[in-house]
């Protein structure tokens, strides 16, 4: 397949690896790309930009195919250097970038004098627009369905999507909802360019998560995810597990919600251990509703070449059929 995405990233296939806090390490992002994907290193997951810069040397060993580092710019519980990170990113020589949450302009200047590909991560067309309009290369259009923060206008890919081919001229991706062949040949009759999958990589071979977890998230209907943050207005949707619930019971009580009454169940650092051991009610964990549709735990290399597959078969037989 051959779209604006793959002729401007340089990769074979129109499917990128989101950003994924603890997940997007060096040896998920290269077994993407390896697999003709563009694979992410995620920048926060590194806790200096030194590691950093050795994440992304790392990598480097690791594949000869193009990569990216994601920024992502939202509330943290310890103030992020994010100058310094945005720094080390051009300093590594990287060619793309991925940045998600706050507007990403202070940044662009840097980036684009770099020669660095920019992505920004939006959940509403308002964004997507603005990002456009400040100089982003593309745009990552994240729907309700999606993992991590889906913004706070709760509006579908199916609505999103059309949306952003009438509005937008940069090309565009499509995140949130898609986890097979059926996903990606609808994103791209929905006038997007390639797909962004986050859940869907999580539950790999390489993935850096323990196999409870992973199984868990097999066993997952698309029931099972929960929005939490809601009454802080940064939503986050996460796998619905007894501290989620714990979470959406605090946030339900009279009043306003403080953070600092949630912030011992959320902190990220509880999350990362849960991933390493496997501990499902440990902390809070990010996942989409296309749990429900994850059924195995493949390496990258088979998802990709499968929903490639798949989609070119729906493009080519289903489709074509009906206009016969
Ligand atoms: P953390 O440990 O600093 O915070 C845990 C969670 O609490 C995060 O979701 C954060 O957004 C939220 N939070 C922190 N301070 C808050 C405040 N004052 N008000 C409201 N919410 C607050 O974060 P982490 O888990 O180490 O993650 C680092 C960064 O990556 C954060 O910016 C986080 O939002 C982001 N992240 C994004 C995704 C995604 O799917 N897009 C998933 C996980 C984390």
């Amino acid at each position: 397949m051959r779209t604006r995405v793959t002729e401007m990233l340089g990769i074979k296939h129109p499917i990128v690896q989101g950003g994924m806090q603890w997940v997007g390490v060096a040896e998920l992002a290269a077994a993407v790309s390896n697999a003709g994907g563009l694979g992410i290193i995620t920048g926060l997951t590194q806790p200096t930009p030194e590691d950093l810069l050795k994440e992304i040397a790392r990598c480097r060993d690791m594949t000869d195919k193009p990569f990216a580092v994601n920024l992502t710019i939202l509330p943290t519980i310890k103030p992020v250097p994010y100058e310094l990170y945005a720094n080390t990113i051009v300093a590594s020589g990287v060619k793309i970038v991925e940045t998600a949450g706050r507007n990403p302009e202070p940044y662009l200047p840097m980036f684009k004098a770099a020669g660095i590909k920019v992505i920004h991560k939006c959940t509403s067309i308002r964004h997507a627009l603005k990002a456009e309009k400040i100089g982003c290369d593309m745009v990552s259009v994240d729907g309700f369905e999606c993992a991590g923060h889906p913004g706070e206008d709760d509006v579908t890919n199916m609505i999103l999507l059309p949306l952003a081919a009438r509005r937008l001229k940069i090309p565009f991706l499509a995140s949130g909802g898609i986890g097979d062949g059926r996903g990606l040949a609808a994103a791209l009759a929905m006038g997007a360019d390639g797909i962004n999958m986050g859940t869907r990589f999580m539950v790999t071979q390489e993935a850096p998560i323990h196999q409870k977890v992973k199984q868990r998230m097999v066993d997952a209907s698309e029931l099972d995810t929960a929005l939490i943050y809601r009454s802080l207005r940064n939503t986050a949707r996460v796998f619905k597990n007894s501290v989620a619930e714990k979470v959406m019971e605090i946030e339900a009580r009279d009043g306003p919600t403080n953070f600092e009454d949630l912030k011992n169940l959320v902190a990220g650092v509880k999350g990362r251990e849960l991933f390493s051991d496997g501990d499902l009610d440990k902390g809070i964990w990010s996942a989409g509703m296309v749990v429900g549709l994850i059924d195995d735990i493949p390496s990258c290399e088979e998802l990709i070449t499968r929903i490639v597959r798949e989609a070119e078969e729906i493009i080519k037989f289903r489709l074509q059929q009906m206009l016969a």
